[in-house]
C-alpha cells in the first residue's frame, strides 16, 4: 500500500517540471498514461495491440482501457514500495471514479490531488511565446520570454524572420484554456468533496520557488 499524488493544472502552467522535482524528491514514480499507452503498445502486450488498433481507425482509447492500464502498472513493485504521480490521468470525473475503484482493488492511498493554477494572463504570455524561424532548413526555435532572439522578429542563427505557429496564437491559447477548465472544473468539485484536493498558484517564478510554495500545500 502506497501513498498516490495526482497533479492536475492548465496547458502552460509548468507540471511536467513541478511533477519531475517532486518524484526526484520523493521517489514517486512517475507514471504518465501517454507513456504507458506506448510502452503497451511498443511491448505488444493484448491490450497495447487493442489501443493499437483503435488508434490507426482514428478512434480515442477509452476511459475503461486507461483505467485497466494504470490497475496494471499501479500494482507493480515499484510503485508498491515507492508510490506514484499519476500524469494525464484522471482527466474526467468517470475516470476519477475508476480510480476511486482501481485505489480499493489494488489497497493504495489517494494522499492528494495538487489542482496548479495561475493567473490566466501568465500561461497566454506562456503558451503565445513560441517563434520559428521560416527557413525550413534552419529550423531555430525560439521564445520571446525564456529565449528571446537579439532582434525582434529575426532568426539569430540565419537572419530569417520568425513566426509563429497557429498553434501558438493567443486565440489557440485561450481555446486551450477553455476547454482544460470545461474539463476540469467538474473534477475539481469530485476531490474537494473527497477532501483530497490541495490548491497551489504557480507565479511568474522560477520552477524551484513554485515548487517551494507547492510542497509547503502539501504539508498544510
Ligand atoms: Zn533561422
Amino acid at each position: 500500500m502506497a501513498d498516490i499524488y495526482v497533479f492536475i493544472g492548465p496547458p502552460g502552467v509548468g507540471k511536467g517540471t513541478l511533477g519531475e522535482m517532486f518524484c526526484e524528491e520523493t521517489k514517486a514514480v512517475h507514471v504518465s498514461t501517454g507513456d504507458l499507452l506506448r510502452q503497451e503498445m511498443a511491448a505488444g502486450t493484448e491490450l497495447g495491440n487493442k489501443v493499437k488498433g483503435i488508434i490507426a481507425e482514428g478512434g480515442l482509447v477509452s476511459d475503461d482501457i486507461v483505467a485497466e492500464m494504470v490497475e496494471g502498472r499501479l500494482q507493480k513493485d515499484d510503485i508498491v514500495a515507492k508510490g506514484c504521480l499519476l500524469d494525464g490521468f484522471p482527466r474526467t470525473v468517470p475516470q476519477a471514479e475508476a480510480l476511486r475503484d482501481i485505489l480499493k482493488r489494488t489497497g493504495h492511498k489517494m494522499a492528494a490531488v495538487v489542482s496548479i493554477e495561475a493567473d490566466q494572463q501568465m500561461l497566454i504570455t506562456r503558451l503565445t511565446a513560441r517563434r520559428m524561424c521560416t527557413n525550413k532548413e534552419c529550423g531555430a526555435i525560439f521564445n520571446v520570454v525564456a529565449m528571446p532572439p537579439k532582434t525582434e522578429g529575426i532568426c539569430d542563427k540565419c537572419g530569417a524572420k520568425l513566426y509563429q505557429r497557429s498553434d501558438d496564437t493567443k486565440e489557440a491559447a485561450l481555446h486551450r484554456l477553455d476547454v482544460y477548465a470545461k474539463q476540469t472544473a467538474p473534477l475539481i468539485d469530485f476531490y474537494k468533496k473527497e477532501g483530497k484536493l490541495i490548491r497551489s498558484t504557480s507565479r511568474d517564478l522560477p520552477a524551484e520557488a513554485n515548487y517551494a510554495n507547492l510542497k509547503a500545500a502539501l504539508k498544510a
